[in-house]
């Protein structure tokens, strides 16, 4: 029996892993979920797992929450509030993995904490990562970690890898790895029309079903990019070995490229349950729930060569990680702010990108060799992304 801690239970990546628990009640046990501010799902998330712990990171939800426990079957739940807690949570002796599936910055200490505490980390916060790169590995590799990635392509190309390869590790057959991306939902709109996109039509992806800011990503490709980010870090590539693909139907996840002409790909309906799920049984198998590929219903597989025209973001990660040092971490908070930005309509869907160039010239590529650095750098071009949209002229 494995205890698990959920790190952002009350989201998109946090209700399918509690899905795909309820499923194998035998193997793990829910010993503590966060949430930041959904109350209402975590009670009832809360009244199914029985978890021993939760942490609601806002303090006024936290004491309301409190309440609401009282005087129910579930009264004997701790609660506790702050960002602090969730690093407390992450490291508790009874918690063999965590899933990291914060969205954003806020997830980088509880997940670096749970890597130092040699957990097995099942990372969907891609953001901790491509903002930590080095540091987060080093953590991985000093304690003995077992980091397994939960973003879909990046488990397809782990699935792909030789035997007994762990995150990290250089595979030396695999010369390239080929990174899908559906391509969003903006793929065919006449470029010139992207300027009147509004947060409804961007957080419609035709095939995942996902959160908010990640939707968004996708639809300016700033997910790809930070992705493709992600591969080099997780398997210890140059961004000249990952060649991002645009696949529209999302049936191949990602494939691996190998010295000798093969190349494997890992293919499944678009369900995150299956990363999930391939994570939690690692590594065995086990049932994910998810319905079995129809292949005839597939026909056919479409692969194109991404317009860096049309998604400048993309362009922006690999001037990011060509730069190297806190560039990434600046690339991710000024995407971070830009998003939140869109979608409380301040500024438009094509303003995302400026932004966030704007506010990478106003940094030097600071080598990132210290959390401290990093989340200076983190702190500060939120700051100066912030200043660039007040300053926003149409
Ligand atoms: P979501 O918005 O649906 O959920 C986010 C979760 O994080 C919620 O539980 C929320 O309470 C919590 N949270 C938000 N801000 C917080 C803060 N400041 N402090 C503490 N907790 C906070 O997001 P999601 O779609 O589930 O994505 C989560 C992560 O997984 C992201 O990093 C995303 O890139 C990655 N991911 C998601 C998918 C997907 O299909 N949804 C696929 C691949 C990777
Ligand atoms: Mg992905």
């Amino acid at each position: 029996m494995k205890g698990i801690c959920i790190l952002g239970a009350t989201g998109s990546i946090g209700v399918s892993t509690l899905d795909v628990v309820a499923r194998h009640s035998n193997l793990y046990k829910v010993i503590a979920l966060t949430a930041n501010t959904n109350i209402d799902t975590l009670f009832q998330q809360c009244l199914e797992h029985r978890p021993e712990v939760v942490v609601v990171v806002n303090e006024a939800k936290a004491q309301v929450f409190e309440e609401q426990l009282k005087n129910t079957p579930i009264a004997n739940i701790k609660v506790l509030s702050g960002a602090k807690a969730l690093e407390q949570v992450a490291t508790l002796d009874n918690v063999d993995s965590v899933m990291a599936a914060i969205v954003g910055a806020a997830g980088l200490l509880p997940s670096l904490a749970a890597a130092k505490a040699g957990k097995t980390i099942l990372l969907a916060n891609k953001e901790a990562l491509v903002m930590s790169g080095a540091i987060f590995m080093q953590a991985v590799a000093d304690s003995g970690a077992q980091l397994l990635p939960i973003d879909s392509e990046h488990n397809a190309i782990f699935q792909c890898m030789p035997a007994g390869y762990k995150t990290g590790m250089q595979a030396k057959q695999a010369r390239r790895i080929l990174l899908t991306a559906s391509g969003g939902p903006f793929r065919e709109t006449p470029v010139e029309q992207l300027v009147n996109v509004t947060p409804a039509q961007a957080v419609a992806h035709p095939n995942w079903d996902m959160g908010r800011k990640i939707s968004v990503d996708s639809a300016t490709m700033m997910n790809k990019g930070l992705e493709m980010i992600e591969a080099c870090i997780l398997f210890n590539m140059t961004p000249d070995q990952i060649q991002v693909v645009i696949h529209p139907q999302s049936v191949i996840h990602s494939m691996v490229d190998y010295v000798d002409g093969t190349v494997l790909a890992e293919m499944g309906n678009p369900d995150m349950r299956i990363p999930i799920a391939y994570s939690m049984a690692w590594p065995d198998r086990f049932d994910s729930g998810v319905e079995p590929l129809n292949i005839f219903d597939v026909g056919r597989m479409d692969f194109q060569e991404p317009d860096l025209e049309r998604f400048p973001c993309l362009r922006l990660a690999y001037e990011a990680i060509a730069a190297g040092g806190i560039m990434p971490t600046v690339l991710n908070a000024a995407n971070e702010i830009a998003v939140e930005a869109f979608l409380n309509e301040a500024v438009r869907f094509t303003d995302i990108p400026v932004i966030i160039e704007q506010c990478m010239k106003q940094f030097e590529a600071k080598v990132a060799d210290t959390l401290e650095i990093i989340l200076e750098a983190d702190q500060q071009a939120r700051l100066v992304s912030s200043q660039i949209i007040a300053e926003f002229t149409h």
